[in-house]
């Protein structure tokens, strides 16, 4: 493959931008990637740009996975009351962890309810 501007030369790679076969007069090392003009290299900066924030966005999506902790341990919590009501015996203890968990469990629904509210 030729450069596209100077047919005489051997391309060194592509365009981010417009995929034209440039040579090491012509490319521009935009950093991730090389272009062939300043039109190009904004272009494809943007483009890498909206790439790192989608990246971004989806570590916050992961982030409200953190949904998952609290119904956990309101899910304990409630086991163990639950197991308390059944088993005689595990009476006070059952409660007072079942009862722990419970609340840990708002505590936390609440905070990252707090947290997503605040980044919206
Ligand atoms: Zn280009
Ligand atoms: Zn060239």
């Amino acid at each position: 493959m030729k450069c596209y501007n100077h047919h005489n030369h051997d391309a060194v790679g592509v365009c981010k931008s417009c995929l034209k076969g440039i040579c090491t007069e012509c490319a521009t090392d935009i950093g991730g990637g090389i272009t062939c003009s300043d039109e190009c290299a904004t272009n494809a900066k943007d483009s890498i740009a909206l790439l790192k924030s989608t990246v971004a966005s989806q570590k916050d999506f992961k982030k409200g996975g953190g949904y998952v902790a609290p119904i956990f341990f309101l899910l304990m919590g409630l086991g163990f009351i639950g197991f308390s009501l059944y088993k005689e015996g595990f009476g006070e203890f059952g409660y007072l962890f079942g009862g722990l968990f419970t609340l840990f469990g708002i505590a936390i629904a609440f905070l990252n309810y707090r947290h997503v509210k605040r980044q919206r």
